[in-house]
């Protein structure tokens, strides 16, 4: 048995009844990542799954990029209801599922899978409408009356990000990523969208952020940048102000690097533990087809919630 319980790999779908399969209540929902050992999902989607009564569990699956297309049948025959996909499977999705959903389509990333009874492997994005949840409820504010900058625009949660921002229209919109090929193409894509924000694509210098970050309202970090010891700092920390809004995406460690510095300049900064509860709620309510207990995933993500 692995030290997590409820970690599990891909030659674990293949022996699954000494596996998975042991597990009570039975394993029906996954996060799949690379990696995923440190994913908090399960702890906010066992809670809920037990105050609505579902006989099923939700644990996490870790699959390399090669390993994960030919897993989705494997999970769909052991009768999986859905998963979540984190790093670095958004895109793969989007090509894997049988369906995707036009909200998704539009991003250009899967987070969520939801295997249908009519056989159908359906994709959509819950990051998207996650982060509009986490802006009203943690700073009080609509991402529309924002300018906004995008590290990591070029990845699955900066797309999702960077296309609900300009959707909604936001005041302007900023992205910015290691490898400009991907965040020019985000941008491509936000080309035809109804909401008209201005949008720039800035080099990944110091230099054009130093530029740009006294006119930006609210900086999310969607690079994995702090997850690691050592890791270059996501924006210069010295370039962080009092009137930022700081959404960092990254919750392990919980008190990141990008959060501790843009406290200690005085401005507000969140976690992402916020987001993790507000794309878990669109998710658990897409598999499940009914309003999700919030404070059931509230309180299994409690202490982490209050404590950063
Ligand atoms: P992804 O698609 O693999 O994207 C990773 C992003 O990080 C890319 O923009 C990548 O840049 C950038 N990056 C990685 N290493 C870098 C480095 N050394 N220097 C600069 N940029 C670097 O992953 P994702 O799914 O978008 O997730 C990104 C992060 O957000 C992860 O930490 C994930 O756990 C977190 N997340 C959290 C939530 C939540 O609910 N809190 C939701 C979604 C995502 P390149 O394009 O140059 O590779």
């Amino acid at each position: 048995m692995p030290a997590d319980p409820i970690l599990f790999t891909a030659s674990d779908l293949d022996r699954w009844e000494e596996t998975g399969g042991r597990l009570s209540p039975p394993a029906r929902l996954a996060v799949i990542g690379d990696p995923v050992a440190h994913s908090l999902s399960p702890e906010m989607h066992n809670p809920a799954l037990r105050a609505c009564g579902i006989d099923a569990q939700y644990v996490r699956l870790h699959l390399r990029p090669d390993e994960f297309c030919a897993a989705l049948p494997k999970l769909k025959a052991l009768g999986f209801i859905g998963c979540n996909c984190t790093i670095p499977h958004k895109f793969m999705a989007l090509e894997a599922v049988d369906e995707v959903h036009p909200a998704a389509r539009r991003v250009g990333a899967v987070n969520t899978l939801i295997f249908r009874p009519d056989g159908v492997l359906l994709g959509r994005n819950s990051d998207a409408p996650g982060f509009l949840r986490t802006v009203r409820e943690e700073f009080g504010r609509e991402v529309k009356d924002l300018r906004i900058l995008v590290p990591g625009a070029g990845g699955g949660a900066g797309a999702a990000v960077a296309t609900v921002c300009a959707m909604e229209g936001c005041r302007e919109l900023i992205l910015t990523n290691r490898t400009n090929a991907k965040v020019e193409q985000v941008a491509r894509s936000l080309a035809g969208l109804p909401g008209g924000s201005v949008t720039t694509v800035l080099p990944w210098t110091d230099e054009a952020l130093a530029d740009a970050l006294p006119r930006v309202d609210l900086i999310v970090n969607c690079t994995s940048l702090g997850m690691n010891p050592g890791d270059p700092e996501v924006v210069p920390h010295r370039l962080l102000q009092p009137h930022h809004l700081v959404c960092d995406m990254v919750y392990k460690p919980l008190l990141t690097p990008l959060v501790a510095a843009a406290r200690n300049a005085g401005a507000r900064a969140i976690n992402g533990i916020p987001m993790l509860l507000w794309q878990g709620v669109y998710a658990f309510e897409w598999w499940f087809d009914r309003p999700a207990p919030v404070a059931a995933m509230r309180g299994g993500l409690a202490g982490l919630l209050g404590s950063v």
